[in-house]
């Protein structure tokens, strides 16, 4: 029997496994080396760990879609339940990886390192970033001290946790940040060092779970700004949304015809969330928009996209709006 970990590599696509024609171009086409690929461009992570590829899918993830979350989640929970198996990496594009990571860090059962990682220069550029991602990405899953951290996300020598990490440039190596919450770790050239672990709950501490689901709820975000009407609120209803995020101005502000129409929504039904589309800070209940009369739950540091996330899996069971609003200041 080996002695080294086994590591299993599930692969979506993304810029790490992005080709361009020219070394310098800016322009390039993500999803196309096969986790084959990938894995033998590394042999250096032979010395991590023992390694096994799956391809799941083969995109840019700004195509991410439910359907493909649930996917990771079943092989992730299937990977996890195996003895053989210390720890899984999922290659993913960054535009959505933020998400990706999140979904998983609320639904998985495992307490092995779920780690995601990906890439800002495809695998063709000068200097790609991708090889050193993947290897740092490896040994954060092959280390025992990385169990029950939840789903962390590796790029460029950070190692971030799934609720915290957003994508905040969009050309930078550096463009994963934990801003306000700060990093669960670096790891340099494979070696991991720990600051702290999550603090809110995840995989075995988290109710959620997309056992036996088949699809995933409409739950739309609506980017609100000065001028704002309710119409996009109004299309979310008409389109089915069973939620809806409101990535509010300030402290999950909005209009006085937008907060109409989203007191309309939230009377027929949909479960309104207010968040912010500011990069940081805390939209708190009942600041200055009454919560509790206009039926709403507030996101508290959630971005949009990381509450839709929650909403969609808080969507799939039975909640009054006082459990709704503890799911979001426990998850
Ligand atoms: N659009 C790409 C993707 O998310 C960007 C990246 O991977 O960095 O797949």
């Amino acid at each position: 029997m080996s002695a080294r970990p086994h590591v299993a590599v599930l692969a979506t696509g993304g810029t790490i496994a992005g080709a361009s024609p020219s070394a310098t171009g800016a322009s390039y086409t993500s999803g196309r080396l096969s986790i084959g690929a990938l894995l033998e461009a590394v042999p250096e992570l032979g010395e991590l760990a023992e390694l096994s590829g799956e391809q799941i899918t083969a995109i840019g993830s700004q195509d991410m879609t439910g359907a493909i979350w649930l996917e990771l989640a079943r092989r992730v929970a299937d990977l996890g339940g195996r003895d053989e198996i210390d720890g899984i990496v999922i290659t993913s594009g960054t535009d959505t990886i933020e998400e990706t990571a999140f979904f998983l860090h609320l639904v998985v059962d495992t307490s092995k390192p779920v780690v995601l990682t990906g890439a800002m220069r495809p695998a063709s550029s000068l200097s790609a970033d991708g090889p050193l991602n993947l290897y740092n990405a490896v040994a954060v899953a092959a280390d025992r001290d990385a169990r029950g951290k939840g789903v962390l996300v590796v790029a460029n020598d950070k190692i971030h946790g799934a609720r915290s990490v957003v994508k905040a440039n969009t050309t930078v190596v550096d463009t994963l940040q934990s801003p306000g919450r700060g990093l669960i770790g670096t790891v340099h050239f494979g070696e991991p060092r720990y600051f702290r672990g999550p603090v809110h709950g995840h995989t075995l501490a988290s109710p959620f779970s997309v056992d036996g689901v088949e699809a995933l709820p409409r739950v739309d975000i609506v980017f609100a700004h000065a001028d704002m009407d309710g119409k996009l609120i109004e299309a979310a209803v008409v389109a089915g949304a069973r939620g809806i995020v409101l990535a509010g101005v300030g402290s999950g502000n909005l209009s006085s015809s937008a907060l109409e129409a989203l007191t309309a929504a939230a009377a027929a039904g949909v479960t309104c969330v207010r968040s912010t589309r500011l990069p940081t800070g805390f939209v708190a209940r009942n600041v200055e928009i009454n919560d509790d009369e206009h039926g709403f739950v507030a996101a508290y540091d959630l971005s949009p996209q990381k509450a839709r996330v929650l909403l969609l899996l808080s969507l799939l069971g039975a909640h009054s709006g006082t459990e709704l609003q503890e799911l979001f200041q426990r998850f």
